[in-house]
């Protein structure tokens, strides 16, 4: 019999695809890995285990404990299919501009969520960050994985999503490209590649325009999961070669792109990330390897960017095709 012995065994071991139809001009080879394979649909998934695991270990989790995360997205689905497997009892404190289908998600998976309001500073008690540490002070063998300083996010990038790639593509990997959020798997995969390599795989980033990592003014955008307005500890800025500075728009129409042309019904930020690797395999000779990683699944984006009534609304084009990006050095 061939069986996993719980679905956190199922976690990594993603798969690479070529993309064949996006890449239109281009010779080198492109590969997507296909993140939202993930049990829980998202790369999140490899941090959530590395961290339950490492907390296990240091004695900060114990048996009957409780997993207390202010997370409304993906992080929050990877603990819970490892809490689950585990016996913790999960609580998710959630920004009230997230109530709806994420935390809908969230407690089909059993969790507890507590709404916060949105509208107060970052430091309010009242706060989601504030709530969450409340919580885990008040709650008896409450465990904060803190997914923008706890080491074993990137660690968990580094012991994984990097191997995979040198050992799928025989070690013929030239480039690899990802988005940044928390930036813990760029850090890690980074790393890992850099390292195996001897320096030879460049390091890509993908940054959405009104992110602190790719410099420029910083504002809003609409694209999820990625960039930030603070450095975070999960980070590390010295592991990309250089990072693609891209607008909501591009990131949108590549990721339209990649459902209706390769069959993969993927996030904002996985349109995002290969904007950014077609930028880098432009110009490639043939025997380039180019692989890009792909964060999470579509489903979870139907009534926004896959919807065209919310694209015009929201001052997007429908019908476009990705438009040029500009490029900083990192
Ligand atoms: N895309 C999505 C949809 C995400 O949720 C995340 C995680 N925040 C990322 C990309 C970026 O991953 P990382 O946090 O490892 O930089």
């Amino acid at each position: 019999m061939r069986y996993a012995r719980s679905v956190a065994d199922l976690v990594g071991d993603t798969p690479l695809v070529q993309l064949n139809r996006v890449t239109d001009g281009i010779a080198a080879t492109v590969l997507a890995k296909v993140e939202y394979l993930n049990p829980g649909g998202s790369a999140k998934d490899r941090i959530a285990r590395r961290i339950i695991d490492a907390a296990e270990r240091d004695g900060l989790l114990r048996p009957g404990g409780t997993i207390v995360e202010p997370t409304s997205g993906n992080t929050g689905v990877g603990l819970a299919l490892v809490a689950l497997a585990r016996g913790y009892r999960m609580i998710f404190v959630v920004p009230d501009k997230f109530a709806g289908a994420k935390v809908a998600v969230l407690k089909a998976y059993g969790a507890e969520v507590v709404v916060t309001e949105t509208a107060v500073a970052p430091d309010d008690p009242r706060s989601y960050y504030g709530v969450a540490d409340r919580l885990v002070r008040e709650i008896p063998g409450a465990f904060k994985p803190d997914q923008f300083a706890n080491p074993n996010g990137p660690r968990s990038h580094y012991e994984t999503t990097g191997p995979e790639i040198w050992r799928d593509t025989g070690g013929r990997v030239t480039h690899v490209v990802a988005a940044i959020g928390t930036g813990g798997t760029i850090t890690g995969t980074g790393r890992y590649l850099h390292e195996v390599s001897g320096g030879a795989v460049q390091v890509v980033g993908a940054d959405p325009e009104g992110s602190i990592y790719s410099g420029g003014p910083v504002h809003g955008y609409l694209v999820e999961g990625v960039g930030e307005d603070f450095w975070p500890a999960s980070f590390d800025p010295s592991v990309p070669d250089r990072i693609h500075r891209i607008s909501d728009a591009e990131s949108f129409a590549m990721a339209r792109r990649l459902a209706r042309e390769e069959g993969l019904l993927v996030g904002g930020s996985s349109g995002m990330a290969v904007v950014a690797a077609l930028r880098t395999a432009r110009g490639l000779p043939a025997d380039a390897v180019v692989v890009v990683l792909l964060p999470d699944h579509g489903r979870g984006y139907l009534d926004r960017f896959y919807d065209d009534d919310w694209m015009r609304a929201n001052g997007f084009d429908p019908d476009a095709d990705a438009p040029a990006v500009t490029v900083l050095e990192a």
